[in-house]
C-alpha cells in the first residue's frame, strides 16, 4: 500500500520571478512531488492555489494522507472556507507538512492558535541543521547535522507552541538559531514544520531535504480510517448513561439537543 500525497504549492513567484522560474520551472510543488515519488510506497501529486477551490475538494482531501503545504505570497487569497475544510481534514487524522513560508499560511494559523512569527532575512546565508532527537524517525538515515549552503534566515523567538518534539535546529552564518523542524498533533492529525525551502534557492533539489520530507510523510500518517465529523458534541441523555442516574437541578439544555457553537 501506498502513501497518498498531495504537494499543494501556491504556485505564485514560479510564475512572476525569472529566478524562481528557472530553478523550479515545473513548479515547487513538482519538484518536491517528484523528489517523494522516488521513494517506494510513497505516491505523491500536485494541487496549486489556482485550481478550482485551491485543489482541495473534499473528495480531493478524502484520498490524501498527508498533505504538503508551501505557501507565501499569497496566503490571503486561500478562502476561509477551504482552511476549514483542510483543518477539518487534519482534526480527523490527515497529516498534514508546512513548508518554511509556510508558518504564516493561513491552516497552519489556525491549527497552532498563536502568531507563528519570527525574524528572517534574506541574504543567501548558510543554513546548518542539526538534528536533536536522534531516533526520530523524521531524522532516519540522517547525519547528526546537514548543510544548505544558501537559505534565508529565520530566527528566534519562533510565535508557536511548544511542540511535541524538535526534531531540528538551525545555525545561520549570521548567528541566528531556530527550531526548524517541529512536531504537533491536533485532533487525530500529524503535523510537520519544516523550515527550509526559501523560493530563490535551490532546496528541494537537495537529497538530504528530499530524505527529510520522505521521512515526514512517513511520519506525519495515519492508517487508521478518518475521523468522519471531528467536530461531533453530542448530547448524551439521562436514561442514556452508562450507570443508572437520576437527574438533579435546574438545567437549560433539553435531551439530544444540539447545544450552542
Ligand atoms: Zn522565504
Amino acid at each position: 500500500m501506498s502513501i497518498r500525497v498531495t504537494v499543494w504549492g501556491e504556485n505564485v513567484h514560479e510564475q512572476h520571478n525569472e529566478v524562481v522560474a528557472g530553478i523550479y520551472p515545473r513548479g515547487m510543488h513538482t519538484c518536491i512531488a517528484d523528489g517523494l515519488n522516488t521513494h517506494d510506497k510513497i505516491t505523491a501529486s500536485t494541487a496549486t492555489l489556482q485550481d478550482p477551490e485551491h485543489g482541495m475538494t473534499q473528495e480531493r482531501l478524502d484520498q490524501t494522507d498527508v498533505l504538503i503545504w508551501w505557501g507565501h505570497a499569497a496566503h490571503g487569497d486561500v478562502d476561509d472556507a477551504i482552511v476549514e475544510r483542510v483543518c477539518d481534514a487534519v482534526w480527523g487524522g490527515m497529516g498534514i507538512i508546512f513548508l518554511h513560508s509556510a508558518h504564516f499560511a493561513k491552516p497552519f494559523k489556525r491549527l497552532m492558535g498563536a502568531p507563528c512569527n519570527l525574524t528572517w532575512r534574506e541574504a543567501g546565508e548558510r543554513e546548518r541543521l542539526w538534528v536533536t532527537s536522534r531516533n526520530h524517525p523524521i531524522a532516519a538515515g540522517l547525519p547528526d547535522y546537514f548543510e544548505l549552503e544558501n537559505e534565508e534566515m529565520y530566527g528566534e523567538p519562533f510565535g508557536v507552541p511548544e511542540p511535541l518534539e524538535t526534531v531540528f535546529i538551525s545555525w545561520f552564518q549570521g548567528g541566528e538559531v531556530f527550531r526548524s523542524g517541529l512536531t504537533y498533533k491536533r485532533g487525530a492529525g500529524n503535523i510537520f514544520y519544516f523550515r527550509p525551502g526559501h523560493e530563490t534557492y535551490p532546496t528541494y533539489h537537495n537529497a538530504t531535504v528530499q530524505q527529510v520530507l520522505a521521512n515526514g510523510v512517513k511520519w506525519a500518517f495515519n492508517p487508521a480510517a478518518r475521523i468522519v465529523n471531528p467536530n461531533d458534541a453530542p448530547n448524551t441523555a439521562v436514561e442514556n448513561a452508562l450507570e443508572p442516574i437520576t437527574e438533579r437541578g435546574p438545567r437549560l439544555h433539553k435531551d439530544g439537543e444540539e447545544g450552542y457553537r
